[in-house]
């Protein structure tokens, strides 16, 4: 391991990785990427539903999306390696005038935008998800550019390219401690040795916390449980099966293999490290599965597994510079929305460290906005 670098990356989940690729990019200079697991991607990058969805409430949230989709649907160009985006859409289902009411909020800032989402009236639902209840349904938002993709395939295309471009990629490094002089950093502790850097770059997702901690700064992410069940083999579930999200219960659903893979936000759950599944929490969701698509009452549970979004607030990002510490910058906190901002995150962190004006505003994704009393809370997190 080099044993001095112009940037350290603390985390190889798909952020980590998504960074190093656009500093490496951008000529940073030596970078290494350490990682405390002995493969990339073992946090909650591995426990994602692969979801990729422009429809958020807030503006900066879309355009992180928007950014996102284009390079999900060029990867190859992008990186060189394959990976698939599965344009298969997002579709909404809303069911009181205050969901419609919010929805139709959002639209308007999607038009703004240039998102091509369309409103869908309950007769024209099925076409897009057949089979899933329509009971109460006022209304559909569905937008073709949103889709799934598998996190591994994007990991390993970011890695590879990253190793290409002469990143060093350590394993089984966790980082230990961070030296500061000055209220400069001035060198990372791993358990593979020391490396003098001025600059860490924090995308430890649910750990974030800990690794601000070690310079004295407060990360406001905290480590939230969720759960996600998938099913045998179904033979109702098409390919053009999009992303359905049930916004009354929280329940969503996508095909995944040859069934179907189902979750939930639980808003119960405490903050903690724990990622042992609970089987009530398998059970809400299976019975919140059952209420919106009654046809799976034949279907067996495949896998299921408990993984942690890394939570912010107002469920928004921090992406910026610490303001306490020279030379630490946060790219975390995505609050559920991690894998599909990943491109976005990497674009802007590379444009910011190297002192380009960010592709997309991110203001409001600052490290220091929770002292003020006006956050923008991005309210369509599932
Ligand atoms: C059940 C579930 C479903 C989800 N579904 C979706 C979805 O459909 N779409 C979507 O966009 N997002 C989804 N997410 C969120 C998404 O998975 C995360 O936002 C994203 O993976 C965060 O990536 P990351 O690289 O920041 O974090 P991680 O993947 O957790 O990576 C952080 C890495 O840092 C490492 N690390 C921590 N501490 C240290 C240390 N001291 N030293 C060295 N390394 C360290 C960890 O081992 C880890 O590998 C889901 C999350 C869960 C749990």
């Amino acid at each position: 391991m080099k044993n001095t670098a112009n940037a350290v990356i603390v985390g190889g989940g798909i952020i980590g990785v998504a960074v190093a690729f656009y500093l490496a990019k951008a000529r940073f200079g030596d970078i290494v990427l350490v990682e405390k697991e002995p493969f990339l991607g073992a946090g909650a990058t591995s426990k994602a539903a692969g979801g990729i969805r422009a429809q958020f409430a807030t503006k900066d949230n879309v355009e992180m999306s928007m950014l996102s989709e284009k390079i999900f649907a060029s990867f190859k160009e992008e990186t060189g390696h394959d990976a698939l985006f599965d344009q298969v859409g997002y579709l909404f289902l809303l069911r009181s005038d205050d969901e419609v009411r919010s929805f139709k909020e959002s639209y308007e800032i999607w038009k703004s935008a240039g998102l091509p989402v369309d409103l869908l009236k309950p007769e024209d639902i099925p076409q897009y998800a057949p089979h899933v209840s329509l009971d109460e349904v006022q209304l559909a938002t569905f937008c073709k550019k949103d889709g799934l993709g598998d996190p591994h395939e994007f990991l390993s295309g970011y890695e590879h390219a990253a190793r290409e471009m002469g990143v060093e990629i350590v394993l089984e490094a966790e980082v230990k401690g961070i030296t500061t002089s000055n209220g400069q950093i001035t060198e990372v502790q791993t358990a593979k040795g020391n490396i003098s850097t001025p600059m860490v770059v924090n995308c430890a997702g649910p750990h974030a916390k800990l690794i601000g901690a070690m310079v004295g700064a407060d990360v406001r992410v905290e480590p939230i449980r969720r759960q996600i069940v998938t099913t045998g083999e179904l033979d109702f579930v098409k390919p053009f099966f999009p992303m359905v999200v049930d916004v009354r219960s929280g329940l969503y659903c996508h095909k995944e293999s040859k069934g179907m893979l189902l979750g939930w936000a639980d808003k119960d759950v405490q903050p903690s490290f724990d990622v042992s599944i609970d089987p009530d929490y398998t059970d809400a969701i299976l019975e919140r599965a059952l209420e919106l698509m009654p046809q799976l009452e034949t279907a067996e549970v495949a896998n299921q597994w408990a993984g942690l979004y890394e939570t912010t607030p107002d469920h928004k990002a921090i992406i910026g510079y610490e303001p306490k510490v020279k030379g630490m910058f946060h790219v975390t906190g995505f609050s559920g929305h991690g894998f599909m901002h990943a491109p976005a995150a990497g674009v802007v962190t590379a444009e910011v460290l190297t002192g380009k004006k960010p592709s997309v505003d991110i203001s409001n994704f600052a490290p220091n906005r929770f002292t003020s009393d006006k956050l923008i809370e991005e309210t369509n997190v599932i």
